[in-house]
C-alpha cells in the first residue's frame, strides 16, 4: 500500500483569477476551436462541447439540435443500424462532423459499429466507452479499431491518469476521455472507493494528451456554466456533459406528471434502470454503478446551449482570452473554500 499525499481537486476547490483585458465585450470571443487529430487526418471546427452517450442526453433528437449549433453528441450505443439509417437521411451531410456513433467492446457491439459504419461511411468519429479504460483487453480493442478504420477520429476511455492517457493514444486513440467517478447520475467512488477528483484529472491528463499530439475530453461532474469554464482553463479540449443536458425536449427518458408539474427521467447508464432497459437486468455477480432521477423537465435545450455558451464567452472575456483556445493559458486558478451564495434559490 502506498498514500499519494498530494491534496486532488476538483471544480469546487478552485476559481478563476480575473485578469487585465483588451476585450470590450463577450460579443468579441470566439468559441469556436479548430482541431488536428493524432491518427486521422480530419480537421475538426466546432464548439468543443459534447452531449454524453447516456440513453438520456445523447439522443438522435439532442445530435440534430446540437449540430445546428456546431455543438458535438456523441449518440447512445442503443439505436440499431436501421434507426442511424433514418436518422442520417434526414439530416444535412455537414451534421456529421458533429456526431460520434459510440460503442462498446463486446463483439455484438463491434458488429453492430461495423453495420452502422458500413451503411454509412461519412460517420467520421467513433467514441468506444467503458467504464474502466484500465484493462489491457480495452487497449487492444482501440488498437483492432484503429487498424479497422485507420482514417476516422477515435475517442476512447474512461481513464484518469496520464500513463493510460498515453497508453490509448498510443494504441491508436485520437481523443481520450476523462473522467471516473464525477457524473451526476454515477455511483462508482460510493460502490468501489476508486475515483480522481475532477480538476486534477484534467490538468494531468491533458498534460499527458498535448505531449504526444492527443486531446481530452472531460467528462462528467459539470453541474454549472463555471464549470465548464474551469475543465477548459484546466486543459480540457472538449468538455462532455449529462446532468446539465438531461430533462430537454431532446434528452429522452420518460416524461413524469407530478402534482402538475413535468419531470423526465435521468438515470446513469450503469443503474439497474439502463441495464434492466438494455440487458435484461443487472448480471449476479455486478452491482450498480449509477441513480436513476427524476429531472424538472426544461424544455428546449437551446436556451440551455445560449445560458452555458454566454458564461463562457463571460470568463473569456474576464481573463482576457479572445478565443477559447487561449482560455487554458490565461487561467490562474486559485483555492477556495467558499463558491456561491446560496441564501436564496431562484
Ligand atoms: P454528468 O455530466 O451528468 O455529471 O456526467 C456524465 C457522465 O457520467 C457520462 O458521460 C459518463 O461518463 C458518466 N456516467 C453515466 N452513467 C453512469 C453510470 O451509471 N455510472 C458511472 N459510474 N458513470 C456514469
Amino acid at each position: 500500500m502506498r498514500i499519494e499525499y498530494d491534496i486532488k481537486l476538483g471544480f469546487k476547490d478552485v476559481m478563476i483569477r480575473p485578469k487585465r483585458s483588451t476585450l470590450k465585450s463577450r460579443s468579441q470571443v470566439t468559441l469556436e476551436r479548430e482541431f488536428k487529430f493524432l491518427h486521422s487526418p480530419l480537421v475538426w471546427k466546432g464548439i468543443p462541447i459534447m452531449a454524453a452517450n447516456m440513453d438520456t442526453v445523447g439522443t438522435f433528437d439532442m445530435a440534430a439540435a446540437l449540430a445546428e449549433k456546431k455543438l458535438f453528441t456523441t449518440v447512445h450505443k442503443h439505436y440499431g443500424v436501421e434507426e442511424w439509417n433514418t436518422f442520417t437521411s434526414n439530416i444535412p451531410k455537414a451534421y456529421y462532423n458533429y456526431i460520434a456513433v459510440s460503442t462498446g467492446i463486446s463483439r455484438s457491439d463491434s458488429e453492430k459499429l461495423k453495420g452502422i459504419l458500413q451503411h454509412m461511411p461519412s460517420l467520421q468519429f467513433i467514441c468506444i466507452d467503458v467504464a474502466n479504460g484500465y484493462s489491457e483487453y480495452f487497449a487492444d480493442f482501440v488498437k483492432r479499431t484503429r487498424e479497422n478504420y485507420p482514417n476516422k477520429v477515435i475517442i476512447a476511455g474512461n481513464v484518469v491518469t496520464g500513463e493510460m492517457v498515453e497508453e490509448l493514444l498510443l494504441s491508436g486513440a485520437d481523443i481520450v476521455k476523462v473522467g471516473i467517478g464525477p457524473g451526476s447520475v454515477c455511483t462508482t467512488r460510493v460502490k468501489t472507493g476508486v475515483g480522481y477528483p475532477q480538476l486534477s484529472a484534467i490538468i494531468e491528463c491533458s498534460d499527458a494528451a498535448h505531449g504526444l499530439g492527443g486531446q481530452i475530453i472531460s467528462d462528467g461532474g459539470c453541474s454549472s456554466p463555471g464549470d465548464i469554464a474551469k475543465a477548459f482553463g484546466a486543459g480540457a479540449d472538449f468538455v462532455m456533459l449529462g446532468g446539465m443536458l438531461a430533462g430537454h425536449n431532446e434528452s429522452g427518458g420518460e416524461i413524469i406528471e407530478r402534482n402538475g408539474k413535468s419531470f423526465r427521467k435521468f438515470y446513469g447508464m450503469s443503474s439497474s434502470t439502463a441495464m434492466t432497459k438494455h440487458i435484461g437486468g443487472v448480471a449476479d455477480y455486478r452491482a450498480s454503478e449509477g441513480k436513476t432521477v427524476e429531472v424538472p423537465y426544461k424544455g428546449e435545450v437551446e436556451p440551455t446551449i445560449q445560458d452555458i455558451l454566454g458564461g463562457l464567452r463571460s470568463t473569456c472575456t474576464y481573463v482576457g482570452a479572445a478565443r477559447l483556445k487561449e482560455l487554458t493559458k490565461r487561467t490562474t486558478f486559485i483555492r477556495v473554500n467558499e463558491q456561491e451564495n446560496q441564501i436564496y434559490s431562484e
